[in-house]
């Protein structure tokens, strides 16, 4: 199969791959959609099997970027980066200030940022080379851990999930939360003062009996957490908790959670959706971080400081939006996940005119 026939590549604008002799950067960097704006999306390290791997990594990702980037309603575009390597043992000033000389050809069609393997210590290096770099440290633009808000995003996600499914405020809601990592952590917080009872999971031991000790949540194990009594499932550890396997485990009315991917495949959507559950789709209601990202590339872009207010207004408008998607699922009587993608499509097309 060629790129031009993958389905991977449909509607991508640009796929750039560079290769530096020097460092030995391998690096792809995907543009799936300027039309909204700037393609933005993070940039990730790992060390893939093959090239083809890396390709198709990126091109899902750069495309997922330009669906998110719409439902935030913010004025990006989709893109993605992915360097082949070992970011425990293959990193390098120099590996970074190659990829930042990558970017830089582009000529700001493509903002990096963070993502898997990558730290703001390594893009520090690549903004020596270009100024199309967010994610920044110590700068006036700077936006900071974007986990609070993404947090924030995803806790209003819940009580509106809840407000529709049950009827009912937090209090005395039973959510099962699955990895109490940054954003798990700050989303149990926000439940918990709430008045939502939780139920917690996590591989880390330390983070878990930190939050249990912050917010009285119960602990089950990592396997337990899909068979527990409970409203609410909010999946915020890795992609695919949702599958043919967990869901028909699950006794919930609620999914929502702020982890990328939690849909193991296509078909697991109309699964949730027959069962009766409220699913919140993954990009949407974890939009707060790229808000947050978003604010720092409008301030880079204008050479002004963060605007706190701005993204806020943004929050408010994405809550809102989760809102439209619902209702539009429950009127059509459609899997949430699919009507997101059609509106994000939407979005998408009404931009490039
Ligand atoms: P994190 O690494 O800080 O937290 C993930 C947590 O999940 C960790 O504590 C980890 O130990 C735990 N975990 C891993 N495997 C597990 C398992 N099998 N069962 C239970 N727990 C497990 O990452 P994060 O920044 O909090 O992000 C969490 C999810 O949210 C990811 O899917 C990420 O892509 C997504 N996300 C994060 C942001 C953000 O602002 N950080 C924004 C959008 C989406």
């Amino acid at each position: 199969m060629t790129l031009f026939d993958s389905p991977d590549f449909q509607e991508h604008e640009g796929v750039h791959a560079f290769f530096d002799e020097k460092t030995g950067l391998k690096s792809i960097i995907a543009v799936h959609s300027t039309a909204r704006g700037p393609a933005a999306g993070g940039c990730r390290m790992w060390p893939y099997v093959s090239a083809e791997t890396a390709l198709t990594d990126a091109l899902r990702l750069s495309r997922a970027m330009s669906y998110k980037n719409a439902m935030a309603d913010i004025a990006l575009g989709g893109g993605k980066a992915v360097i082949i390597g070992d970011a425990r043992t293959g990193k390098s000033p120099a590996l970074f200030e190659a990829f930042g000389r990558a970017v830089d050809t582009l000529g700001g069609k493509y903002w990096t940022a963070e993502d898997v393997g990558v730290s703001p210590g390594d893009l520090a290096s690549a903004r020596t080379q270009t100024r199309y770099v967010a994610g920044l440290e110590g700068h006036a633009a700077a936006s900071g851990d974007p986990s609070p808000v993404t947090a924030e995003g995803v806790f209003r996600g819940v009580r509106l999930c809840v407000e529709r499914a049950l009827g009912r405020d937090l209090t005395g809601v039973r959510v099962a939360l699955q990895g109490v990592g940054h954003v798990g952590a700050y989303l149990a917080q926000k439940l918990h003062a709430a008045g939502a009872k939780l139920i917690i999971t996590d591989v880390n031991e330390q983070a878990l009996a930190q939050v249990a000790r912050a917010t009285g949540a119960q602990v089950v194990g990592t396997d337990a957490i899909f068979d527990v009594e409970a409203d609410v499932f909010a999946p915020c550890a890795l992609g695919g908790a949702i599958s043919a396997q967990t869901l028909p485990r699950l006794k919930v009315k609620v999914i929502a959670g702020g982890a990328n991917n939690q849909l193991a495949d296509a078909t697991v959507g109309q699964a949730v959706f027959d069962r009766g559950i409220l699913y919140a789709p993954d990009y949407v209601i974890n939009g707060g971080g790229i808000i947050n990202v978003a604010g720092e590339i409008r301030a880079l872009a204008a050479d002004t400081a963060f605007d706190p207010a701005w993204v806020a207004g943004k929050l408010d408008r994405l809550a809102q939006t989760l809102g439209e998607v619902l209702d539009h699922s429950r009127a059509d009587g459609r899997p949430s996940n699919l009507v997101a993608d059609e509106m994000a499509r939407a979005r998408i097309a009404a931009a490039r005119g």
